[in-house]
């Protein structure tokens, strides 16, 4: 695989830039950077802009919204806009549902939802977990009943992200009973503002709230919203999961990290010198880049080995969610170490005067959310267990 960036692919790199440059309102860089969490309206307010320019999906295909750039072109796309800071596209409409719908949903769902998703009109979130179907999430008990035309669904998920700003929930519920728990689970779109939808907000440990229970209590999903055939929503779980565990590589993002803890390496100083002179930072610096570049290469290779209709192979995904969790989460404790005690005082929110230098801003709270991405799309033990099953 070729790895060095064409004279086309440089040119398009800095047209990349320079759109970040001139479209990225300060505020909304700075709180990238610092790893605050964004307002959904500076989310869509980025995407609108990305959208109005062509790029909003680049790996749809093109008569969906695509823009049919080569794995190259999409590359150098991502890591100029991580570099500049971009905020990552929320992954609920574009990464996840946007791709079942054109693969497997009805003329009718296409025409109806592909194009409020690429325009941030419509805003998704994710109701597959439940309080006892984490992990296990075939043992789900959500329950969608047939009532003729319609579905009643009756049933509570939980860790459900932007459950509070979403329109539309994509939803795993049982519509029969089977010896199999895999079988007899369909994939439904159901209206969150429908009646007995109740949505409750989880504090989290950075002090964000971002994360959702909600209540399910005999909501009419019609007919025409289930996904495909009654009964295999769990084979386009599984096409969507490959997606979002790809995804959550977040090679980007964990690239801007670096140039962060390396900036903040040369400006800090312990015992008369730069931090970034001291042997067992640049060790751990050294480390994160190799592990970084080998996950970069992985993950190309994954995208070349994408097939339209099958997506990524699950052990694929897997690993490059193990990996590319665990290493945002190196990043983060190492730019925690750079920081000393001035991340430790507070959680650091951009407006709030530094009580030690800028570097610190949202340090703690980035580390504190990222604990979670070893949890979050699947635990790293499960997705080893996936790993093992299909290789071993
Ligand atoms: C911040 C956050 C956001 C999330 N957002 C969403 C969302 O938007 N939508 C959604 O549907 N879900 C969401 N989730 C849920 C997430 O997918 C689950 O938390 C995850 O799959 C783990 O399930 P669980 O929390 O029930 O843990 P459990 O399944 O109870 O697991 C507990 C522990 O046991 C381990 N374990 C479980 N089974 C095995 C096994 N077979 N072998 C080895 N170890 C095992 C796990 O690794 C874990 O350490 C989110 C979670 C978090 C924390």
């Amino acid at each position: 695989m070729d790895m060095n960036i064409s004279v086309e692919e440089q040119a398009f790199r800095h047209e990349v830039s320079a759109f970040a440059r001139a479209n990225l309102p300060k505020p909304v860089r700075n709180k990238v950077l610092f790893g605050e969490k964004l307002a959904k309206a500076e989310y869509v307010d980025w995407q609108q802009r990305l959208y109005r320019q062509g790029w909003i999906a680049p790996s749809w295909p093109v008569e969906y919204g695509g823009t049919g750039w080569s794995l190259g072109k999409r590359r150098v796309f991502h890591h100029a806009l991580a570099l500049c800071c971009a905020p990552e596209t929320i992954s609920f409409g574009i990464s996840m549902i946007g791709p079942v719908l054109y693969t497997f949903g009805s003329d009718a769902q296409k025409a109806k939802y592909l194009a409020g998703i690429l325009k941030s009109e419509t805003w998704w979130c994710q109701g597959f977990s439940e309080p006892n179907a984490g992990s296990d999430l075939a043992s789900l008990k959500t329950r969608a009943r047939d009532r003729g035309d319609h579905y009643v669904v009756s049933g509570q998920k939980t860790w459900t992200t932007h459950g509070r700003h979403a329109d539309m929930m994509f939803c795993l519920a049982r519509t029969t009973e089977e010896a199999k728990l895999q079988n007899g689970i369909s994939f439904l779109l159901l209206d969150m503002k429908a009646p007995g939808v109740e949505v409750r907000p989880i504090e989290t440990i950075d002090e964000g709230a971002s994360i959702c229970e909600v209540f399910l209590n005999e909501v009419v999903v019609a007919k025409s919203e289930l996904v495909g055939v009654e009964g295999r929503g769990w084979d386009y779980a599984k096409f969507l999961l490959g997606n979002e565990r790809a995804m959550i590589a977040r090679v980007g993002r964990s690239r801007m990290q670096l140039e962060r803890a390396r900036r903040v390496a040369a400006s800090q100083r312990s015992g008369g010198r730069a931090l970034s002179e001291d042997p067992l930072i640049q060790r751990r610096l050294c480390e994160i880049e190799a592990r970084l570049r080998a996950l970069e290469i992985s993950e190309l290779r994954a995208l070349d080995g994408y097939r339209p209709g099958k997506g990524f192979d699950g052990a694929t995904a897997s690993m490059l969610k193990i990996e590319g969790s665990e290493l945002c989460q190196q990043l983060t404790e190492l730019l925690l170490d750079l920081t000393g005690r001035y991340s430790r005082v507070y959680m650091g929110r951009y407006e709030q005067s530094p009580i030690g230098g800028s570097d610190a801003h949202g340090a703690m709270g980035d580390h504190l959310f990222n604990r979670v991405a070893t949890i979050y799309g699947g635990s790293t033990e499960v997705q080893k267990n996936v790993i093992a099953k299909s290789s071993l």
